[in-house]
């Protein structure tokens, strides 16, 4: 088996909804997500995924989070944005366009996201 890890940045505002404590107050955090791919055979050029590409595909849900109140945007707006949901969401929305770029030769293994730099949550299936 090949893996292939891509790490990416963004900096947002959330809150935690049914929670008591610090983080049920509007704050932000610079994220950082780390996604890796897996796979058992390299395209012609020897490579599992273009690192390029994978850049490519997690850059519309970093730019779609990036300077937001993630609580505002769906599906966060009923959905808590906990570092759990968050590594899901990322898992789920690269997922997909791996799908249609690869045609399932390379899979989502899975999906780190820190809240800080010494805690994080990760979500595989
Ligand atoms: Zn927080």
């Amino acid at each position: 088996m090949f893996e292939v890890t891509v790490e990416a940045g963004f900096s947002s505002g959330h809150y935690l909804r049914n929670y008591r404590g610090k983080c049920e107050n509007p704050h932000g955090h610079n994220y950082k997500v780390f996604i890796t791919l897996i796979g058992e055979e390299l395209d012609e050029a020897g490579l599992l995924l273009d690192f390029k590409l994978l850049k490519q595909v997690m850059r519309p849900v970093v730019d779609y989070l990036d300077h937001q109140m993630i609580n505002e945007l769906e599906p966060f707006t009923t959905i808590n944005p906990s570092a759990e949901n968050l590594a899901r969401y990322f898992y789920q929305e690269t997922t997909k366009q791996l799908r249609e770029m690869t045609g399932g030769r390379v899979k989502v293994k899975d999906c780190t996201l820190y809240e800080t730099d010494t805690s994080f949550a990760r979500f595989y299936e």
